[in-house]
Protein backbone atom coordinates (compact mmCIF):
# COMPACT_ATOMS: atom_id res chain seq x y z
CA UNK A 1 0.00 0.00 0.00
CA UNK A 2 1.48 3.59 -0.55
CA UNK A 3 1.35 6.32 1.91
CA UNK A 4 -2.44 7.35 2.15
CA UNK A 5 -1.49 11.18 1.56
CA UNK A 6 0.45 10.91 -1.43
CA UNK A 7 -0.89 11.38 -5.36
CA UNK A 8 0.23 8.19 -6.14
CA UNK A 9 -2.53 6.83 -3.91
CA UNK A 10 -5.23 8.70 -5.13
CA UNK A 11 -4.46 7.82 -8.79
CA UNK A 12 -4.10 4.35 -8.45
CA UNK A 13 -6.71 1.85 -9.85
CA UNK A 14 -9.18 -0.20 -6.97
CA UNK A 15 -7.30 -1.59 -4.11
CA UNK A 16 -4.28 0.39 -4.97
CA UNK A 17 -2.25 -2.65 -5.23
CA UNK A 18 1.31 -2.70 -6.51
CA UNK A 19 0.32 -4.54 -9.91
CA UNK A 20 4.02 -5.83 -11.85
CA UNK A 21 4.19 -6.71 -15.09
CA UNK A 22 4.04 -10.11 -15.73
CA UNK A 23 7.10 -11.94 -17.63
CA UNK A 24 5.56 -12.89 -21.20
CA UNK A 25 3.64 -9.55 -21.32
CA UNK A 26 7.22 -7.57 -20.14
CA UNK A 27 8.90 -9.24 -23.33
CA UNK A 28 6.03 -7.81 -25.51
CA UNK A 29 6.66 -4.34 -23.67
CA UNK A 30 10.72 -4.82 -24.35
CA UNK A 31 10.27 -5.89 -28.27
CA UNK A 32 7.61 -3.37 -29.24
CA UNK A 33 8.28 -0.03 -27.01
CA UNK A 34 12.63 -0.52 -26.67
CA UNK A 35 12.61 -0.52 -23.18
CA UNK A 36 15.47 -2.52 -21.32
CA UNK A 37 15.84 -4.19 -18.05
CA UNK A 38 16.80 -0.67 -16.74
CA UNK A 39 13.54 0.60 -17.75
CA UNK A 40 11.97 -1.57 -15.49
CA UNK A 41 14.20 -1.05 -12.63
CA UNK A 42 12.42 2.96 -12.75
CA UNK A 43 9.33 4.49 -11.91
CA UNK A 44 8.41 7.55 -14.26
CA UNK A 45 6.26 10.52 -12.76
CA UNK A 46 5.52 8.18 -9.95
CA UNK A 47 3.26 10.80 -7.55
CA UNK A 48 4.71 9.88 -4.31
CA UNK A 49 4.93 12.90 -3.07
CA UNK A 50 2.32 13.99 -0.40
CA UNK A 51 -0.84 15.91 -1.62
CA UNK A 52 -1.04 19.62 -1.41
CA UNK A 53 -3.46 21.95 -2.62
CA UNK A 54 -2.43 25.34 -4.02
CA UNK A 55 -6.41 26.39 -4.32
CA UNK A 56 -8.09 27.37 -1.12
CA UNK A 57 -11.59 26.68 -0.32
CA UNK A 58 -13.69 29.61 -1.63
CA UNK A 59 -16.78 28.31 0.45
CA UNK A 60 -17.64 30.76 3.07
CA UNK A 61 -17.61 29.55 6.60
CA UNK A 62 -21.75 30.30 7.12
CA UNK A 63 -21.57 27.76 4.31
CA UNK A 64 -19.76 24.98 5.77
CA UNK A 65 -21.45 25.74 8.77
CA UNK A 66 -24.89 25.07 6.79
CA UNK A 67 -23.92 22.04 5.63
CA UNK A 68 -22.46 20.66 8.46
CA UNK A 69 -25.92 21.53 9.96
CA UNK A 70 -27.69 18.91 7.37
CA UNK A 71 -25.15 16.54 6.98
CA UNK A 72 -22.88 16.49 10.55
CA UNK A 73 -19.50 17.60 11.01
CA UNK A 74 -17.91 14.51 9.93
CA UNK A 75 -19.85 13.91 6.41
CA UNK A 76 -18.51 17.63 5.56
CA UNK A 77 -14.36 17.22 4.67
CA UNK A 78 -12.24 20.41 3.04
CA UNK A 79 -9.25 18.94 4.12
CA UNK A 80 -6.46 18.61 0.55
CA UNK A 81 -6.75 14.85 0.74
CA UNK A 82 -10.25 14.21 0.49
CA UNK A 83 -10.88 17.70 -1.84
CA UNK A 84 -8.01 16.27 -4.15
CA UNK A 85 -9.56 12.57 -4.25
CA UNK A 86 -13.23 14.00 -5.33
CA UNK A 87 -11.46 16.29 -8.21
CA UNK A 88 -11.29 14.10 -11.04
CA UNK A 89 -11.93 10.53 -12.27
CA UNK A 90 -10.03 8.03 -13.98
CA UNK A 91 -9.30 9.59 -17.49
CA UNK A 92 -5.73 9.23 -18.43
CA UNK A 93 -5.01 12.66 -18.43
CA UNK A 94 -5.98 13.08 -15.27
CA UNK A 95 -3.96 10.37 -13.85
CA UNK A 96 -1.18 12.09 -15.62
CA UNK A 97 -1.66 15.44 -13.76
CA UNK A 98 -2.05 13.43 -10.31
CA UNK A 99 1.51 12.41 -11.39
CA UNK A 100 3.14 16.10 -12.11
CA UNK A 101 1.53 16.66 -8.55
CA UNK A 102 -1.56 19.14 -10.46
CA UNK A 103 -5.09 19.16 -9.26
CA UNK A 104 -6.26 21.76 -11.66
CA UNK A 105 -10.33 21.37 -10.22
CA UNK A 106 -10.88 20.52 -7.13
CA UNK A 107 -14.15 20.81 -4.99
CA UNK A 108 -14.29 23.01 -1.66
CA UNK A 109 -15.30 20.43 0.13
CA UNK A 110 -16.60 17.21 -0.31
CA UNK A 111 -20.33 16.79 1.46
CA UNK A 112 -21.42 12.94 2.19
CA UNK A 113 -25.62 13.03 2.89
CA UNK A 114 -26.99 10.44 4.94
CA UNK A 115 -30.84 11.07 3.44
CA UNK A 116 -32.63 11.58 0.06
CA UNK A 117 -33.89 14.25 2.28
CA UNK A 118 -30.71 15.85 3.00
CA UNK A 119 -29.88 15.71 -0.39
CA UNK A 120 -32.79 17.81 -1.39
CA UNK A 121 -31.95 20.50 1.11
CA UNK A 122 -28.70 20.66 -0.02
CA UNK A 123 -29.29 20.68 -4.03
CA UNK A 124 -31.92 23.87 -2.58
CA UNK A 125 -29.08 25.73 -0.48
CA UNK A 126 -26.67 25.38 -3.47
CA UNK A 127 -28.81 26.49 -6.03
CA UNK A 128 -29.68 29.92 -4.10
CA UNK A 129 -26.02 30.43 -3.38
CA UNK A 130 -24.68 29.47 -6.70
CA UNK A 131 -22.83 26.87 -5.40
CA UNK A 132 -21.67 23.80 -7.72
CA UNK A 133 -22.42 20.21 -7.06
CA UNK A 134 -20.95 17.36 -8.61
CA UNK A 135 -22.70 14.38 -7.88
CA UNK A 136 -19.63 11.52 -7.62
CA UNK A 137 -19.91 7.91 -7.57
CA UNK A 138 -17.04 5.53 -7.83
CA UNK A 139 -15.32 8.60 -9.21
CA UNK A 140 -14.24 5.73 -12.11
CA UNK A 141 -15.38 8.11 -15.15
CA UNK A 142 -12.58 8.22 -17.89
CA UNK A 143 -13.82 11.10 -19.43
CA UNK A 144 -13.55 14.20 -17.01
CA UNK A 145 -17.32 13.85 -15.64
CA UNK A 146 -16.43 14.34 -11.69
CA UNK A 147 -14.20 17.59 -11.74
CA UNK A 148 -15.20 20.56 -10.13
CA UNK A 149 -13.44 23.63 -12.55
CA UNK A 150 -16.04 26.04 -10.65
CA UNK A 151 -15.36 24.78 -6.68
CA UNK A 152 -18.34 24.34 -5.13
CA UNK A 153 -18.84 20.81 -3.62
CA UNK A 154 -18.63 16.62 -4.54
CA UNK A 155 -21.41 14.82 -3.09
CA UNK A 156 -20.36 11.35 -1.81
CA UNK A 157 -23.09 9.50 -2.79
CA UNK A 158 -21.38 6.62 -1.75
CA UNK A 159 -20.66 6.74 1.79
CA UNK A 160 -24.69 6.60 3.23
CA UNK A 161 -26.52 6.14 0.06
CA UNK A 162 -25.73 2.83 0.00
CA UNK A 163 -28.15 0.00 0.32
CA UNK A 164 -30.92 -2.14 -1.38
CA UNK A 165 -34.25 -0.66 -0.48
CA UNK A 166 -36.25 -3.62 -1.40
CA UNK A 167 -36.39 -6.52 -3.34
CA UNK A 168 -39.59 -7.21 -5.23
CA UNK A 169 -39.83 -10.82 -6.28
CA UNK A 170 -43.25 -9.87 -7.82
CA UNK A 171 -42.09 -7.30 -10.34
CA UNK A 172 -38.58 -9.07 -10.79
CA UNK A 173 -37.40 -5.17 -9.66
CA UNK A 174 -34.44 -3.96 -7.30
CA UNK A 175 -35.16 -0.65 -5.89
CA UNK A 176 -31.42 0.83 -4.52
CA UNK A 177 -29.93 3.68 -3.76
CA UNK A 178 -27.64 5.21 -5.96
CA UNK A 179 -24.46 5.33 -3.93
CA UNK A 180 -24.29 1.62 -3.58
CA UNK A 181 -21.29 0.00 -5.50
CA UNK A 182 -21.45 -2.77 -7.81
CA UNK A 183 -20.21 -6.03 -5.47
CA UNK A 184 -22.37 -5.19 -2.38
CA UNK A 185 -25.84 -4.74 -4.30
CA UNK A 186 -24.31 -8.46 -6.66
CA UNK A 187 -24.03 -10.19 -3.52
CA UNK A 188 -27.61 -9.53 -1.53
CA UNK A 189 -29.40 -9.77 -4.74
CA UNK A 190 -27.34 -13.37 -5.51
CA UNK A 191 -28.30 -14.29 -1.63
CA UNK A 192 -31.89 -13.39 -2.55
CA UNK A 193 -31.36 -15.83 -5.84
CA UNK A 194 -31.21 -13.07 -8.39
CA UNK A 195 -28.17 -10.90 -10.28
CA UNK A 196 -28.25 -7.38 -11.36
CA UNK A 197 -26.83 -8.59 -14.91
CA UNK A 198 -24.46 -4.98 -15.27
CA UNK A 199 -20.29 -6.17 -15.26
CA UNK A 200 -18.81 -3.16 -16.32
CA UNK A 201 -14.87 -4.01 -16.10
CA UNK A 202 -15.20 -0.99 -13.20
CA UNK A 203 -17.80 -3.10 -11.73
CA UNK A 204 -15.96 -3.21 -8.36
CA UNK A 205 -15.55 0.49 -7.96
CA UNK A 206 -18.36 1.67 -9.72
CA UNK A 207 -22.14 2.32 -8.74
CA UNK A 208 -25.80 2.58 -9.50
CA UNK A 209 -25.71 6.04 -9.61
CA UNK A 210 -22.79 6.51 -12.45
CA UNK A 211 -23.77 3.63 -13.93
CA UNK A 212 -27.20 5.17 -15.07
CA UNK A 213 -25.65 8.93 -15.30
CA UNK A 214 -22.76 7.84 -17.58
CA UNK A 215 -25.07 5.20 -19.51
CA UNK A 216 -22.81 2.14 -19.42
CA UNK A 217 -22.67 -1.21 -20.38
CA UNK A 218 -21.65 -4.69 -18.35
CA UNK A 219 -19.60 -7.27 -20.32
CA UNK A 220 -22.69 -9.35 -20.54
CA UNK A 221 -24.38 -6.20 -22.26
CA UNK A 222 -25.62 -8.01 -25.03
CA UNK A 223 -27.86 -10.44 -23.38
CA UNK A 224 -28.92 -7.71 -20.26
CA UNK A 225 -28.74 -4.72 -22.39
CA UNK A 226 -27.34 -1.65 -21.32
CA UNK A 227 -27.88 0.36 -17.87
CA UNK A 228 -30.66 2.54 -19.75
CA UNK A 229 -32.75 -0.76 -21.16
CA UNK A 230 -32.56 -1.84 -17.45
CA UNK A 231 -33.73 1.06 -15.65
CA UNK A 232 -37.72 0.93 -14.58
CA UNK A 233 -37.77 4.42 -12.78
CA UNK A 234 -35.65 6.87 -10.04
CA UNK A 235 -35.63 9.22 -8.12
CA UNK A 236 -33.73 12.22 -8.67
CA UNK A 237 -32.78 15.59 -6.88
CA UNK A 238 -32.66 18.71 -8.92
CA UNK A 239 -32.65 22.33 -8.36
CA UNK A 240 -36.34 22.71 -9.79
CA UNK A 241 -37.63 19.79 -7.36
CA UNK A 242 -37.63 15.82 -7.17
CA UNK A 243 -38.72 13.94 -9.89
CA UNK A 244 -39.94 10.51 -9.31
CA UNK A 245 -41.01 8.13 -11.75
CA UNK A 246 -43.25 5.25 -11.57
CA UNK A 247 -42.14 1.24 -12.09
CA UNK A 248 -44.43 0.41 -14.67
CA UNK A 249 -43.54 -1.93 -17.46
CA UNK A 250 -44.09 0.97 -20.22
CA UNK A 251 -46.60 3.53 -20.61
CA UNK A 252 -47.71 5.65 -23.36
CA UNK A 253 -48.24 9.16 -21.11
CA UNK A 254 -45.84 11.33 -23.58
CA UNK A 255 -42.40 10.59 -23.33
CA UNK A 256 -40.24 9.16 -20.41
CA UNK A 257 -38.92 11.04 -17.89
CA UNK A 258 -36.80 8.80 -16.17
CA UNK A 259 -34.47 8.17 -19.66
CA UNK A 260 -33.65 12.32 -19.38
CA UNK A 261 -31.12 10.71 -16.30
CA UNK A 262 -29.83 8.60 -18.47
CA UNK A 263 -26.34 9.64 -19.50
CA UNK A 264 -27.15 13.39 -17.51
CA UNK A 265 -23.54 12.96 -15.99
CA UNK A 266 -24.99 14.65 -13.02
CA UNK A 267 -25.99 17.50 -14.79
CA UNK A 268 -29.60 17.53 -14.35
CA UNK A 269 -29.40 17.06 -10.56
CA UNK A 270 -28.84 13.75 -8.27
CA UNK A 271 -30.37 10.21 -8.58
CA UNK A 272 -30.83 9.17 -4.87
CA UNK A 273 -32.61 6.17 -5.89
CA UNK A 274 -33.68 3.72 -8.79
CA UNK A 275 -35.40 0.85 -9.32
CA UNK A 276 -33.56 -2.06 -12.06
CA UNK A 277 -34.50 -4.86 -13.43
CA UNK A 278 -32.93 -7.90 -12.33
CA UNK A 279 -32.18 -11.40 -13.52
CA UNK A 280 -31.99 -15.17 -12.36
CA UNK A 281 -29.13 -16.09 -11.00
CA UNK A 282 -27.32 -19.63 -12.08
CA UNK A 283 -23.91 -19.28 -13.09
CA UNK A 284 -24.10 -23.56 -13.02
CA UNK A 285 -25.99 -23.19 -16.58
CA UNK A 286 -23.95 -20.75 -17.99
CA UNK A 287 -22.71 -22.03 -21.71
CA UNK A 288 -19.63 -20.55 -23.04
CA UNK A 289 -17.43 -21.24 -26.07
CA UNK A 290 -14.48 -20.04 -27.82
CA UNK A 291 -13.90 -19.77 -31.46
CA UNK A 292 -10.64 -18.91 -33.71
CA UNK A 293 -11.27 -16.94 -37.24
CA UNK A 294 -8.82 -16.48 -40.04
CA UNK A 295 -9.58 -13.03 -39.82
CA UNK A 296 -10.74 -10.25 -38.49
CA UNK A 297 -13.80 -9.70 -40.79
CA UNK A 298 -14.59 -13.12 -41.10
CA UNK A 299 -15.08 -12.99 -37.61
CA UNK A 300 -17.55 -9.61 -37.49
CA UNK A 301 -19.38 -11.57 -40.58
CA UNK A 302 -20.08 -14.59 -38.56
CA UNK A 303 -20.97 -12.65 -35.31
CA UNK A 304 -23.53 -10.19 -37.50
CA UNK A 305 -25.13 -13.32 -39.02
CA UNK A 306 -25.50 -15.07 -35.26
CA UNK A 307 -26.88 -11.93 -33.88
CA UNK A 308 -29.52 -11.33 -36.68
CA UNK A 309 -30.19 -14.94 -37.03
CA UNK A 310 -33.12 -14.63 -33.76
CA UNK A 311 -31.84 -17.73 -32.33
CA UNK A 312 -31.73 -16.03 -29.17
CA UNK A 313 -28.54 -13.70 -27.95
CA UNK A 314 -25.39 -14.49 -26.04
CA UNK A 315 -24.60 -12.32 -22.95
CA UNK A 316 -20.97 -12.19 -23.23
CA UNK A 317 -20.08 -12.07 -26.78
CA UNK A 318 -16.88 -10.54 -27.97
CA UNK A 319 -14.07 -10.24 -30.78
CA UNK A 320 -10.71 -9.25 -30.73
CA UNK A 321 -9.00 -8.03 -33.51
CA UNK A 322 -5.72 -9.64 -34.68
CA UNK A 323 -3.38 -7.33 -32.58
CA UNK A 324 -5.84 -7.90 -29.32
CA UNK A 325 -5.72 -11.92 -30.22
CA UNK A 326 -1.55 -11.69 -30.62
CA UNK A 327 -0.93 -9.95 -27.91
CA UNK A 328 -3.57 -12.30 -25.45
CA UNK A 329 -1.56 -15.05 -27.35
CA UNK A 330 1.78 -13.85 -26.73
CA UNK A 331 1.28 -12.58 -22.52
CA UNK A 332 -0.47 -15.77 -21.53
CA UNK A 333 2.11 -17.70 -23.53
CA UNK A 334 0.10 -19.41 -25.37
CA UNK A 335 2.84 -18.29 -28.41
CA UNK A 336 5.07 -21.02 -30.10
CA UNK A 337 3.48 -23.93 -28.45
CA UNK A 338 2.44 -27.05 -30.01
CA UNK A 339 -1.45 -25.93 -29.82
CA UNK A 340 -0.08 -23.14 -31.70
CA UNK A 341 1.74 -24.43 -34.49
CA UNK A 342 -1.02 -26.32 -35.24
CA UNK A 343 -3.41 -23.65 -35.23
CA UNK A 344 -1.05 -21.60 -37.50
CA UNK A 345 -0.71 -24.61 -40.01
CA UNK A 346 -4.31 -24.83 -40.11
CA UNK A 347 -4.17 -21.33 -41.32
CA UNK A 348 -5.28 -19.60 -38.63
CA UNK A 349 -1.41 -17.28 -38.87
CA UNK A 350 -0.69 -14.51 -36.20
CA UNK A 351 -0.97 -11.36 -37.18
CA UNK A 352 -4.69 -12.19 -38.88
CA UNK A 353 -6.64 -14.63 -36.78
CA UNK A 354 -8.99 -13.22 -34.09
CA UNK A 355 -10.72 -14.79 -30.71
CA UNK A 356 -14.52 -14.81 -30.54
CA UNK A 357 -16.05 -15.45 -27.15
CA UNK A 358 -19.51 -16.25 -26.77
CA UNK A 359 -21.64 -17.39 -23.06
CA UNK A 360 -25.14 -17.76 -22.66
CA UNK A 361 -26.62 -17.53 -19.28
CA UNK A 362 -30.32 -18.59 -18.34
CA UNK A 363 -31.82 -22.16 -18.24
CA UNK A 364 -29.70 -24.81 -18.95
CA UNK A 365 -31.50 -25.89 -21.80
CA UNK A 366 -32.10 -22.90 -23.38
CA UNK A 367 -28.52 -22.12 -22.89
CA UNK A 368 -27.23 -24.62 -24.39
CA UNK A 369 -29.91 -24.59 -26.96
CA UNK A 370 -28.66 -21.32 -28.30
CA UNK A 371 -24.85 -22.03 -27.86
CA UNK A 372 -25.67 -25.25 -30.01
CA UNK A 373 -27.08 -22.63 -32.97
CA UNK A 374 -24.36 -19.95 -32.36
CA UNK A 375 -21.48 -23.23 -32.84
CA UNK A 376 -23.18 -23.95 -36.05
CA UNK A 377 -23.81 -20.79 -37.69
CA UNK A 378 -19.55 -19.58 -36.10
CA UNK A 379 -18.55 -23.30 -38.00
CA UNK A 380 -20.33 -21.51 -41.66
CA UNK A 381 -18.36 -18.75 -41.08
CA UNK A 382 -15.40 -20.84 -40.91
CA UNK A 383 -14.44 -20.34 -37.83
CA UNK A 384 -13.08 -23.07 -35.19
CA UNK A 385 -14.36 -23.89 -31.75
CA UNK A 386 -11.66 -24.10 -29.84
CA UNK A 387 -12.90 -24.79 -26.33
CA UNK A 388 -14.01 -23.86 -23.51
CA UNK A 389 -11.65 -22.64 -21.25
CA UNK A 390 -10.29 -19.51 -23.12
CA UNK A 391 -13.88 -17.73 -22.18
CA UNK A 392 -13.39 -19.03 -18.74
CA UNK A 393 -9.82 -17.55 -17.94
CA UNK A 394 -11.09 -14.33 -19.37
CA UNK A 395 -13.45 -13.86 -17.06
CA UNK A 396 -11.09 -15.16 -14.25
CA UNK A 397 -9.16 -11.96 -15.24
CA UNK A 398 -11.87 -9.44 -16.08
CA UNK A 399 -11.67 -7.15 -13.97
CA UNK A 400 -8.15 -7.24 -12.47
CA UNK A 401 -6.34 -6.21 -15.88
CA UNK A 402 -7.97 -2.48 -15.22
CA UNK A 403 -4.73 -2.53 -12.61
CA UNK A 404 -2.17 -2.83 -15.48
CA UNK A 405 -2.62 0.80 -16.44
CA UNK A 406 -0.77 1.97 -12.97
CA UNK A 407 2.55 0.36 -13.91
CA UNK A 408 2.33 0.90 -17.16
CA UNK A 409 2.33 4.32 -16.49
CA UNK A 410 5.54 3.99 -14.26
CA UNK A 411 7.36 2.25 -17.24
CA UNK A 412 6.81 5.68 -19.12
CA UNK A 413 3.95 3.91 -21.56
CA UNK A 414 0.78 5.98 -22.08
CA UNK A 415 -1.98 3.88 -22.37
CA UNK A 416 -5.76 5.38 -22.68
CA UNK A 417 -8.71 3.64 -24.06
CA UNK A 418 -11.83 5.54 -26.29
CA UNK A 419 -15.03 2.57 -27.71
CA UNK A 420 -17.56 4.17 -29.92
CA UNK A 421 -20.91 2.36 -31.56
CA UNK A 422 -20.96 1.89 -35.18
CA UNK A 423 -23.32 0.23 -37.35
CA UNK A 424 -22.42 -2.90 -39.08
CA UNK A 425 -21.93 -1.09 -42.70
CA UNK A 426 -19.14 0.81 -41.13
CA UNK A 427 -17.60 -1.17 -38.23
CA UNK A 428 -14.00 -2.19 -40.89
CA UNK A 429 -13.96 1.25 -42.15
CA UNK A 430 -13.60 2.69 -38.66
CA UNK A 431 -11.88 -0.10 -37.36
CA UNK A 432 -9.35 -0.05 -40.41
CA UNK A 433 -9.10 3.83 -40.33
CA UNK A 434 -7.99 3.81 -36.39
CA UNK A 435 -5.36 1.28 -36.81
CA UNK A 436 -3.87 3.35 -39.50
CA UNK A 437 -4.19 6.70 -37.92
CA UNK A 438 -2.01 5.01 -34.89
CA UNK A 439 0.27 2.94 -36.83
CA UNK A 440 1.81 6.63 -38.19
CA UNK A 441 3.05 7.48 -34.28
CA UNK A 442 6.31 5.55 -34.22
CA UNK A 443 5.72 2.77 -31.51
CA UNK A 444 2.50 2.82 -31.22
CA UNK A 445 0.61 -0.37 -30.80
CA UNK A 446 -3.49 -0.48 -30.72
CA UNK A 447 -5.63 -3.38 -30.00
CA UNK A 448 -9.09 -3.09 -31.11
CA UNK A 449 -12.19 -5.53 -29.72
CA UNK A 450 -16.32 -5.42 -29.87
CA UNK A 451 -17.99 -6.50 -26.57
CA UNK A 452 -21.23 -5.03 -27.12
CA UNK A 453 -23.54 -6.28 -30.21
CA UNK A 454 -27.10 -5.21 -31.63
CA UNK A 455 -28.65 -6.41 -34.92
CA UNK A 456 -27.76 -2.77 -36.32
CA UNK A 457 -24.37 -2.71 -35.29
CA UNK A 458 -21.70 -3.18 -32.36
CA UNK A 459 -19.64 -0.89 -30.62
CA UNK A 460 -15.58 -1.01 -31.38
CA UNK A 461 -13.20 -0.74 -27.80
CA UNK A 462 -9.82 0.98 -28.56
CA UNK A 463 -6.33 0.17 -26.34
CA UNK A 464 -3.85 2.04 -27.51
CA UNK A 465 -0.25 2.30 -25.86
CA UNK A 466 2.86 4.44 -26.57
CA UNK A 467 5.95 5.28 -25.16
CA UNK A 468 5.26 9.07 -23.38
CA UNK A 469 6.99 11.93 -24.85
CA UNK A 470 9.10 12.80 -21.65
CA UNK A 471 8.54 16.09 -20.49
CA UNK A 472 5.68 16.84 -22.97
CA UNK A 473 3.35 14.05 -21.85
CA UNK A 474 0.36 16.01 -21.52
CA UNK A 475 0.10 17.65 -25.23
CA UNK A 476 1.65 14.72 -26.48
CA UNK A 477 -1.65 12.74 -24.96
CA UNK A 478 -4.03 15.74 -25.60
CA UNK A 479 -2.57 15.84 -29.78
CA UNK A 480 -2.67 12.37 -30.35
CA UNK A 481 -5.92 11.62 -28.25
CA UNK A 482 -7.33 14.28 -30.48
CA UNK A 483 -6.57 12.97 -33.73
CA UNK A 484 -7.85 9.38 -32.13
CA UNK A 485 -11.48 10.77 -31.83
CA UNK A 486 -11.46 12.48 -34.84
CA UNK A 487 -10.63 9.84 -36.91
CA UNK A 488 -13.36 7.55 -35.34
CA UNK A 489 -16.05 10.39 -35.99
CA UNK A 490 -14.80 11.20 -39.51
CA UNK A 491 -15.41 7.24 -40.65
CA UNK A 492 -19.01 7.15 -38.69
CA UNK A 493 -18.73 6.64 -35.14
CA UNK A 494 -20.28 7.98 -32.16
CA UNK A 495 -18.54 10.30 -29.62
CA UNK A 496 -19.43 6.99 -27.13
CA UNK A 497 -20.61 3.58 -26.73
CA UNK A 498 -21.08 4.20 -22.84
CA UNK A 499 -18.50 5.79 -21.42
CA UNK A 500 -20.69 8.82 -21.47
CA UNK A 501 -18.44 12.02 -23.03
CA UNK A 502 -18.04 14.23 -19.87
CA UNK A 503 -15.72 17.52 -20.46
CA UNK A 504 -13.00 15.32 -22.02
CA UNK A 505 -15.53 14.60 -25.42
CA UNK A 506 -17.59 17.39 -24.82
CA UNK A 507 -15.89 19.81 -27.66
CA UNK A 508 -17.26 17.42 -29.72
CA UNK A 509 -20.79 17.15 -28.91
CA UNK A 510 -22.20 20.02 -30.94
CA UNK A 511 -21.06 19.28 -34.19
CA UNK A 512 -21.71 15.71 -33.91
CA UNK A 513 -25.27 16.23 -32.52
CA UNK A 514 -26.39 19.25 -34.14
CA UNK A 515 -27.59 22.47 -33.22
CA UNK A 516 -30.69 21.78 -32.02
CA UNK A 517 -30.20 18.22 -30.63
CA UNK A 518 -28.11 20.78 -28.94
CA UNK A 519 -30.39 23.52 -28.45
CA UNK A 520 -32.73 20.82 -27.25
CA UNK A 521 -30.48 19.13 -24.31
CA UNK A 522 -30.02 22.99 -22.98
CA UNK A 523 -33.25 24.17 -22.52
CA UNK A 524 -34.09 20.77 -20.60
CA UNK A 525 -31.08 21.64 -18.45
CA UNK A 526 -32.34 25.26 -17.94
CA UNK A 527 -35.45 24.11 -16.97
CA UNK A 528 -33.93 21.92 -14.36
CA UNK A 529 -31.01 23.64 -13.09
CA UNK A 530 -31.18 27.53 -14.13
CA UNK A 531 -28.66 28.59 -12.17
CA UNK A 532 -26.13 26.45 -13.81
CA UNK A 533 -24.99 24.21 -10.31
CA UNK A 534 -25.11 20.82 -11.65
CA UNK A 535 -22.00 19.76 -12.77
CA UNK A 536 -21.08 23.12 -14.46
CA UNK A 537 -17.96 23.50 -16.82
CA UNK A 538 -18.57 22.23 -19.97
CA UNK A 539 -19.27 18.21 -19.21
CA UNK A 540 -21.47 17.26 -22.30
CA UNK A 541 -20.99 20.36 -23.81
CA UNK A 542 -23.70 22.45 -21.99
CA UNK A 543 -21.48 25.07 -21.75
C1 LIG B 1 -10.74 0.53 -15.42
C2 LIG B 1 -12.06 1.05 -15.88
C3 LIG B 1 -12.90 0.22 -16.59
C4 LIG B 1 -14.15 0.69 -17.02
N1 LIG B 1 -14.98 -0.18 -17.67
C5 LIG B 1 -16.23 0.23 -18.02
C6 LIG B 1 -17.14 -0.68 -18.64
O1 LIG B 1 -16.82 -1.85 -18.86
N2 LIG B 1 -18.37 -0.24 -18.93
C7 LIG B 1 -18.77 1.05 -18.66
O2 LIG B 1 -19.92 1.39 -18.94
N3 LIG B 1 -17.90 1.94 -18.11
C8 LIG B 1 -16.67 1.56 -17.76
N4 LIG B 1 -15.79 2.45 -17.18
C9 LIG B 1 -16.21 3.84 -16.96
C10 LIG B 1 -16.89 4.09 -15.60
O3 LIG B 1 -16.56 3.07 -14.69
C11 LIG B 1 -18.39 4.17 -15.78
O4 LIG B 1 -18.70 5.36 -16.47
C12 LIG B 1 -19.20 4.11 -14.48
O5 LIG B 1 -20.55 3.96 -14.84
C13 LIG B 1 -19.05 5.33 -13.60
O6 LIG B 1 -19.60 5.02 -12.32
P1 LIG B 1 -19.07 5.74 -11.01
O7 LIG B 1 -19.94 5.30 -9.89
O8 LIG B 1 -17.63 5.55 -10.83
O9 LIG B 1 -19.42 7.26 -11.35
P2 LIG B 1 -18.50 8.55 -11.24
O10 LIG B 1 -17.26 8.37 -12.00
O11 LIG B 1 -18.39 8.96 -9.82
O12 LIG B 1 -19.44 9.60 -11.99
C14 LIG B 1 -19.68 9.48 -13.37
C15 LIG B 1 -20.71 10.55 -13.78
O13 LIG B 1 -21.95 10.26 -13.18
C16 LIG B 1 -22.38 11.33 -12.34
N5 LIG B 1 -23.03 10.72 -11.18
C17 LIG B 1 -22.54 9.74 -10.38
N6 LIG B 1 -23.47 9.40 -9.47
C18 LIG B 1 -24.56 10.18 -9.70
C19 LIG B 1 -25.83 10.29 -9.10
N7 LIG B 1 -26.20 9.54 -8.09
N8 LIG B 1 -26.69 11.21 -9.60
C20 LIG B 1 -26.36 11.99 -10.65
N9 LIG B 1 -25.17 11.91 -11.26
C21 LIG B 1 -24.29 11.01 -10.80
C22 LIG B 1 -21.13 12.11 -12.02
O14 LIG B 1 -21.43 13.46 -11.71
C23 LIG B 1 -20.36 11.96 -13.31
O15 LIG B 1 -20.84 12.87 -14.24
C24 LIG B 1 -14.53 2.02 -16.75
C25 LIG B 1 -13.67 2.85 -16.03
C26 LIG B 1 -12.44 2.38 -15.60
C27 LIG B 1 -11.54 3.29 -14.83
Amino acid sequence: MEHENSYRHLLKWGDKREETVGHHMAGVIKEKFGLTDDDFGRKHLPGTEPVKLEKPSMLKPAQVEFFKSISGDENVLADDLSRARFSCGKFYGELLDMRLGLVPDPPDAVVAPRTHEEVVRIVEYCSRELIAVVPAGGLSSVTGAVRSPRGGIALDLTRHLNRVLTVNKINKTVTVQAGMYGPALEEELNRQGYSCGHFPQSFEYSTVGGWISARGAGQASTGYGKIEDMLVSLKAVTPAGVLETKDYPRTAQGWDLFRVFAGAEGTLGVITEATLHIFNYGPENTASAAFIFRSFEAAVDAMRRIIQSECGKPHLFRISDPDETDIAFRTSGFDGTMADRVLQMLGFKAGSRCLMFVAVEGEKDYAHFVLKKIKKKARAGKGMYIGTSPVKKWLEQRYSSAYMRDPLMDLGIMTDTLETAVTWENLLKVWKAAHEYVAKRPKAFLMIHISHVYENGANLYFTFLSPMEKGNEKNDFAAFHRGLVETILSYGGSISHHHGVGRVLAPWMEGHLGKSSMELLRAVKRHLDPNNIMNPGGTLGLS
